[in-house]
């Protein structure tokens, strides 16, 4: 059987490879940060560059926040690498993701994913749509993807599908990508009342109540699909956490983790803002 082949040697290299995707931000250092409070801007440069050295952004993908002063608001950064966004690439959007700059930089493509679903759930503060690989196969095998260890137990029983064939009609082109309020309302409408919504052959959409919220989730359901992965190819008879274990958020939203994971990348800001004047 293929999967009993798997040795030790390979199972522990792959686990090592799944914790290093988590590991990889620096040791904090002693002492204050260098920004003891972000605004919100500062705060989703942060949440870019965090989500790019966690591996769940790359290129592409793209994460928001909610204006605080006006619910029908969001910010999000100009169509560009998330490592690379600054504080002067991040514009604000009217929930049809319209910029509300006439002299807007262009924007990304699939904005309406973020637009429809502020839209739809009032609750949500900020949205990630990220092409995680983990996640990509439990959206094209039919296996569900489900909450494997505590720190998922926000996925509850698992995590719906977003099937684009059923909603895209006959539009030849762009045809796996969320290029209009139609398909980003239909996306919103698979994600209900859901923590996040797998898109078969394309990625995944995360929500949260903030941005640390929203960023430790996309973290750590990237992770859970690792471990799946590993758990199911161990054994046929994987013991998931059961309904009553899987209905509890990471105690903190993810506050903790988003330090840490904060602190460096505010720091290479610095230290970039300091070469720059020097
Ligand atoms: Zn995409």
């Amino acid at each position: 059987m293929k999967s009993s082949s798997l040795t030790r040697r390979d199972l522990l290299g792959s686990m090592l490879k799944a914790s290093a995707v988590v590991a990889i931000s620096s040791p904090v250092a002693a002492g204050q940060s260098p920004h003891a409070s972000s605004t919100p801007v500062e705060d989703l440069v942060a949440a870019n560059r965090i989500l790019a050295q966690q591996g769940i952004l790359d290129g592409y993908g793209h994460v928001s926040v909610r204006d605080d002063a006006t619910a029908n608001r969001y910010l999000l950064s100009r169509s560009l690498a998330p490592a690379l966004v600054t504080a002067t690439d991040v514009q604000y959007y009217d929930l049809d993701s319209n910029p509300l700059d006439p002299a807007a930089q262009p924007s990304f493509i699939e904005r309406f994913i973020h637009g429809e679903i502020y839209r739809a759930r009032p609750d949500v503060r900020a949205v990630v749509h990220s092409h995680a690989p983990s996640l990509i196969p439990f959206g094209v095998t039919g296996i569900p993807l489900k909450p494997l260890y505590h720190m998922t137990a926000f996925v509850g029983e698992a995590v719906p599908v977003f099937e684009i064939r059923k909603v895209r009609g006959n539009d030849p082109k762009m045809l796996m990508v969320v290029h209009n309020p139609a398909l980003g309302l239909a996306l919103a409408k698979s994600l209900g009342a859901k923590p996040a919504v797998l898109m078969r052959g394309h990625g995944a959409v995360i929500v949260g109540s903030s941005l640390p919220h929203v960023v430790g989730r996309s973290v750590y359901l990237a992770l859970n699909a690792t471990l799946q992965a590993q758990a199911m190819a161990l054994s046929g008879n994987v013991n998931y956490l059961d309904p009553q274990e899987a209905r509890e958020d990471v105690p903190d939203n993810c506050q903790r983790a988003w330090e840490l994971w904060k602190r460096p990348v505010q720091e290479a800001g610095c230290r970039k803002q300091e070469a720059g004047r020097s």
